[in-house]
């Protein structure tokens, strides 16, 4: 076949997980010609890896020969390698190692030729890092010099806390009440909302649970209290309206039980929340149940329309990144992005929680080396032991986290993809840990470890009750992910998805691996748009179309 000869380019090299050295960062510029130009290009994250993915789009046939620069030049590709997929830099024999970020993602599972395509199929997996013995704040990052002058248009809440939007959310104990709540708040939107301009929304947080569970099990605690977080959420400017059936059993104030919350209004908290309860003898039909909720709504309505965003430091944002549909692009652009941008954050004095439990478990030396301090490490190592528990009971191990779009997207297995997810929390010291559904306290700042499940709509849904007033998600394969609760910033992994989904997607960090960009010009951009969004100033695309997935919560106890 003819082959195209490119100029030198650079062997993308990154010095520790998730930190690309500047020059070399600098370096991904130079490959922009060769992507235009469609010869072909190859990744590999650390010079001990002895494989690489490739980055052309649409992938490479067999016979293509790895130019000059890239790694693996010289090599004859002997199988056709799918875009994002792996290719052996070295013949590697049975049994040895096969190396991505300077970490085994697998052993051979059967002699493999330097050029062969390397598919899930040819790797034994690792297995897990025993929790025991790990390393306790053995490495803790150096502060990062702080970030000063960085600011957003925010709502000040009364307990200290800013949201990024100032939204009606009426709360509900139970499922029975979906639907009457649903209709009433269409009703709010057509004959109340109007009338109050400032206010961005009225939803109800509709769930699953509130009856037929086991509800003094001791895991009833974390759907429980995530419900208790979520009605408690920046964004809800502390006005807190219970919608109740009646016989359920989350009864009202065994959600938000008197004391458990603040609230703006002039209401004794001691009376326990305010609540619409449908079984009530005053309801005499539907209708008089969608009036009882109107009228209550409107207070509650006109106090939130009294509010205006004020100019609030850039430290008083609570992030929460997670990555969803991921590819073998994810830990090369998006994720790498994020993580840089955590970093600013960071330093800026703002929150951010990283979570996704199965995605950071085969990293865990990497986290509790980096926690702030050894007790820090062992809230690590007590939240990722129950969750190996709860995934023992269920006969499963954090393998059964990847999915199909995964490892056509080149992960083979869940400890390359960890890998990659994990580069997410940038490079800060973790400085505190939430169990499931707990909710940042005021003086818990920096990067935090909120160990949550890696299902999309359960990870978001316990940031939502941890606190979150900004979401950033990473995708690969793609998805059209989006909360009511909060806006959502969507990044590509690769430019030809950004192209694609171009009404879908915030930023398209493709551009890192296209050589239009950096990880760390990305990350500022997505600094940047995050003060955007956050003001109300910029709405994200899942914003625009109204995509809103449901609350999902998580509920390791039975059900009866
Ligand atoms: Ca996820």
């Amino acid at each position: 076949m003819t082959l195209f000869c490119p100029p030198m380019v650079p062997v993308v090299l990154y010095d520790n997980i998730g930190q690309c050295s500047s020059s070399i960062c600098r370096d991904m510029n130079q490959t922009t010609d060769q992507l235009r130009s469609s010869a072909p290009l190859t990744l590999r994250m650390h010079a001990a890896d002895n494989v690489a993915i490739v980055a052309n789009n649409g992938g490479l046939p067999a016979g293509t020969l790895l130019p000059e620069g890239v790694p693996g030049a010289g090599i004859c590709l002997r199988d056709k390698v799918p875009q994002g997929h792996k290719v052996a830099l070295t013949d590697i024999a049975t049994g040895e190692v096969v190396r991505r970020y300077n970490v085994p993602i697998g052993y051979a599972l059967k002699d493999i030729p330097a050029g062969a395509w390397v598919h899930e199929r040819l790797l034994q997996m690792p297995s897990a890092r025993a929790l025991e013995g790990l390393p306790l704040a053995t490495v803790i990052p150096p502060q990062h010099e702080p970030l000063a002058g960085y600011s957003f248009e925010g709502y000040r809440n009364a307990d200290g806390s800013v949201g990024t939007r100032n939204i009606l959310a009426i709360t509900t104990t139970v499922q029975c009440v979906a639907g009457v709540v649903a209709q009433a708040v269409a009703r709010i939107k057509a004959e109340l909302l109007p009338g109050y301009p400032n206010v961005d929304d009225v939803i109800g947080l509709e769930h699953s649970y509130g009856c037929g569970v086991a509800i003094d099990a001791p895991d009833a605690v974390i759907p429980i209290r995530t419900l208790r977080h979520i009605s408690l959420n920046p964004n809800f400017g502390g006005e807190v309206l219970v919608v109740s059936l009646g016989c359920e059993k989350l009864q009202p104030d065994r959600l938000l039980p008197p004391g458990s919350f603040a609230i703006s209004d002039e209401r004794d908290p001691a009376l326990g929340p305010e609540t619409v309860c449908l079984q009530d003898d005053q309801h005499v039909g539907f209708m008089s149940m969608l009036d009882d909720i109107l009228a209550s709504a409107r207070p509650h309505l006109e106090r939130l329309n009294k509010r205006r965003r004020e100019t609030i430091p850039a430290s008083e944002l609570v992030v929460g990144v997670q990555c969803g549909g991921s590819d073998a692009f994810s830990g090369v652009t998006a994720n790498p992005a994020v993580g840089f941008c955590a970093d600013l954050l960071v330093r800026a004095g703002a929150t951010v929680m990283f979570s996704e439990n199965t995605e950071v478990r085969d990293a865990v030396e990497q986290l509790t080396s980096r926690a702030a301090t050894p007790e820090v490490a062992q809230a690590i190592i007590r939240e990722l032991g129950w969750y190996d528990r709860y995934l023992d009971r269920g006969q499963v191990d954090r393998a059964a986290n990847t999915t199909p779009g995964n490892k056509a997207g080149g992960l083979s297995n869940i400890a390359e993809k960890a890998m990659g997810s994990i580069i997410k929390s940038g490079s800060s010291a973790i400085s505190h840990v939430l169990a499931p559904g707990e909710k940042l306290r005021p003086d818990q700042r920096g990067l935090v470890y909120a160990a949550t499940p890696a299902s999309d709509f359960i990870c978001g849904t316990l940031q939502l009750a941890a606190g979150m007033n900004l979401h950033v998600f990473t995708t690969g394969r793609g998805t059209p992910y989006g909360l009511a609760v909060c806006p959502v910033i969507k990044v590509a992994t690769r430019s030809d998805l950004a192209r694609r989904w171009h009404d879908l997607m915030d930023v398209n960090a493709g551009r890192i691996a296209d050589g239009e960009s950096t990880i760390e010009q990305t990350g500022w951009e997505l600094f940047h748009l995050m003060l955007d969004v956050a003001s109300g100033r910029k709405k994200t695309w899942a914003e625009h179309w109204k995509l809103h997935n449901a609350l999902v919560l998580f509920n390791p106890a039975p059900v009866t």
